[in-house]
């Protein structure tokens, strides 16, 4: 067993070898600028880069045209967000979106506040899920997006996208989604669900880090965007830049890998987190479960430990490399705004661990993750004083 021991596969995932093996050719003799099309070199990346882009494109029920290179899904959703806005909404146009979305769409809302856009912020459920109808209930007529995210980052929650991709086509509004998480991890159809706009990253399906792409729908309706970012006109005009060839190809092996074993992958990693769930439930009393456990990503558990400050917990596992899941800095103890918008109290908000299990782990390393959390855990509450009035 290598240690530290790694869970914190939602923050990012480590590069297949299979993706890199694809990849070196790219990195080494094979240099070229798919961009340049006076000589091999161009041409061999261009064919690379469009292989890459059909298999992206097929492990999200798209066409290969409908694939916008991008840096990342903090780009993509950026590009989606602002693209729209700056095609569909003059000064006023309403933007409806979600209390549990990652910051990268959060901040960016802000960001068109700013220039005077109308924001929503529909709330979740107890269960951290968005109810269609609070959804349809927020719509306007001068609503020109919705933007709501496929799968949580924190809490693992499945939203209900098809729902939701079917309320904004009857109401002929654009549906952007956050497939960041589970794309790779869940089956997903941006035709069966409705999406217009799909946000996605490389680097969390066992690809490369710094390469993701945008979905953007050809037809019924055909999507227009404005660029974000001016230069050459790669991407059809929607994202200039020089592309970042091995990337891509990187990011197009971890897709076809993902759609080989997606299903076994999923049973196999829910089948762990489900026995390291009932195992600290077992060995510990007040473990509680942050989030819906019937919709929710199979590699994901989000775990509450009464009376253990998540942070004590998570530096006093030294070799278990395990995250709470907000992006909190250590000067600012906020609790997590995905555990806020579900109603969690903020002691159980603050005792919050997010367990990210990959592909990568073994059985041996869950059963060693128990251990030193058991022990860990038990060791804190007995310096709780919180704690220990309870159990009086
Ligand atoms: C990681 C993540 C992002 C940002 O993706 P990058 O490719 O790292 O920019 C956006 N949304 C969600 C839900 C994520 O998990």
């Amino acid at each position: 067993m290598n240690k530290p021991v790694y869970l914190d596969n939602h923050a990012t995932t480590p590069l297949d070898p299979r993706a890199l093996e694809a990849m070196m050719p790219y990195l080494t003799g094979q240099f070229g600028n798919a961009a340049s099309r006076s000589h091999s070199f161009g041409w061999v990346a261009e064919k690379a880069v469009e292989a890459g882009r059909r298999s992206v494109a097929e492990l999200a029920g798209a066409a290969p045209q409908e694939i916008v290179f991008t840096s990342g899904a903090t780009e993509s959703i950026n590009l989606a967000l602002k693209g729209t806005a700056g095609v569909l909404a003059g000064k006023g146009g309403r933007l409806i979106t979600a209390a549990t979305e990652h910051k990268a769409v959060l901040d960016t809302c802000r960001s068109l506040e700013r220039m005077g856009i109308q924001v929503t912020v529909v709330p979740v459920e107890s269960d951290g899920r968005v109810d269609p109808r609070a959804v349809a209930a927020a719509l306007t007529p001068d609503t020109f997006l919705v933007s709501i995210l496929y799968a949580n980052n924190e809490i693992g929650v499945i939203n209900p996208v098809r729902e939701i991709g079917a309320v904004c086509r009857g109401r002929g509004v654009l549906f952007h989604c956050d497939a960041a998480q589970a794309f790779g991890k869940i089956p997903i159809d941006v035709e069966a669900d409705g999406i217009d706009l799909l946000s996605l990253s490389a680097h969390k399906l066992y690809g490369p880090k710094g390469v993701g792409a945008l979905y953007v729908r050809r037809r019924h309706p055909r999507v227009r965007l404005a660029a974000q970012i001016d230069g050459g006109g790669h991407e059809r005009g929607m994202r200039s830049g020089t592309l970042n060839v091995p990337g891509i190809v990187g990011f197009g092996a971890a897709c076809t890998l993902c759609r080989a074993e997606m299903a076994a992958e999923a049973s196999r990693l829910s089948a762990m987190r489900d026995r390291l769930k009932s195992r600290l439930e077992t060995e510990l009393d007040q473990v509680y479960v942050n989030g819906s456990m019937e919709h929710r990503l199979p590699h994901n558990l989000n775990l509450s430990f009464a009376g253990v400050d998540s942070e004590a917990l998570l530096m006093a596992l030294g070799d278990l490399a395990l995250s709470t899941g907000s992006a909190c800095t250590s000067a600012t103890i906020e609790p997590s705004h995905v555990l806020r918008a579900l109603g969690v109290p903020d002691g159980r908000a603050h005792s919050a661990v997010r367990f990210g299990l990959g592909r990568f782990n073994t059985a041996e390393e869950i059963d060693y993750a128990v251990e030193r959390v058991v022990e860990a855990v038990r060791k804190l509450r007995q310096l709780s004083p919180v704690y220990s009035a309870q159990q009086h």
